[in-house]
């Protein structure tokens, strides 16, 4: 069979609920825009529900339906390389099981991609509908990692784009653990366009981005587009050593001038104890990047699958 012209991929984990109606989204709206032919890929990120159950269930009717299942959760981003890898569409799309990305974006999203951009991203429009620890964690999100690295990140940009096969090969090359497509894509080159949309409600179950994971996400996000927090420590001991040699000029004054030179036990702990936390954080940011190299150093495969079609 002839390559499909669009590939839809869907990094889903515990989905079940949402498995089928996007799926009778997608295959009317692919069907209904002019699209010789397309394959919707499921990425079954080790779901502990039915949802390989119910994507078997559509492979059984409509053979343009193909899924990739892992062997356990490997994360979200490792599904969107388990995607990218295996579609085999000129172009490939990749949105949320949920249908928080609408589905009905995607005719316009062909549309720039058939008029020459290599590159068709969206950004979301924040509604008021949206939870408020959301919005607000979202923002810090976008303004620490453009803050801490080099890549600009437009806020409000996710994992619903599409791209032309030349870009996802080039995506290919990028071997490191952890990819953060977000932040490489802007990168990358290519003719990019911006779409903007309305998130819908997540339609069954709940996020799966719990608050240890978005701080996870976090970190590698800025840990791997830049090296600017390593150097947090330079300035912050140049500071701390000109302020305690500041201190220990008025420590020499007290001791010379006044008599009250065995007060300051306080001012003693106090600061031992900021000296000693902040040390603590400095090495933490070392530990981050000394584990990134060691786990880049065994060169795992980043998803082990178990099963596909
Ligand atoms: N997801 C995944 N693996 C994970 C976590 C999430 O494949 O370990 C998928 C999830 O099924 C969904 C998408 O990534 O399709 C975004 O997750 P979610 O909707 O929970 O995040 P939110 O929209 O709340 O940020
Ligand atoms: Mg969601």
């Amino acid at each position: 069979m002839a390559n499909p012209e669009i590939s839809v991929i869907i990094p889903s984990y515990n989905e079940e609920g949402n498995v089928h109606v996007l799926y009778e989204k997608l295959s009317s709206i692919l069907t209904n825009s002019k699209v010789s032919n397309y394959e919707i890929l499921y990425v079954n990120d080790g779901s502990k529900d039915d949802s390989l159950l119910k994507i078997k269930e559509l492979t059984e009717k409509d053979a343009s339906v193909k899924y990739i299942h892992f062997s356990r959760n490997f994360g979200h981003q490792n599904a969107l390389r388990a995607g990218l890898d295996h579609a085999k569409g000129d172009a490939v799309i990749s949105l949320d099981a949920d249908l928080q990305h609408p589905p009905e974006l995607i005719p316009t999203l062909i549309e720039h991609w058939k008029a020459g951009y290599k590159v068709v991203y969206t950004k979301r429009k924040d509604t008021n509908d949206l939870s408020f620890f959301k919005r607000l964690s979202s923002r810090l999100f976008y303004k620490l990692v453009n803050y801490l690295s080099e890549t600009k990140l437009e806020e409000g940009t996710a994992d619903f784009r599409l791209l032309d096969r030349s870009v996802v090969e080039a995506l290919k090359n990028f071997k490191e653990n952890n990819l953060f497509y977000r932040g490489i894509i802007p990168g990358l080159g290519f003719k990019q366009i911006g779409v903007e949309y309305i998130p819908n409600e997540r339609f069954s179950g709940s996020t799966k981005y719990t608050f240890s994971k978005m701080v996870r996400f976090a970190l590698t996000g800025i840990t791997s587009s830049s090296a600017k927090p390593l150097y947090f420590s330079i300035y912050l001991g140049a500071f701390l050593a000109l302020c305690s040699f500041l201190y220990g000029l008025y420590a020499i004054y007290i001791s010379i001038f006044t008599n009250m030179a065995v007060t300051g036990w306080t001012s003693l702990i106090a600061s031992i104890l900021f000296i000693g936390g902040i040390q603590l954080i400095m090495l933490g940011i070392v530990g981050i990047y000394l584990g990134k190299l060691f786990s880049e150093s065994k060169n795992r495969p980043h998803y082990i699958i178990e099963e596909k079609n």
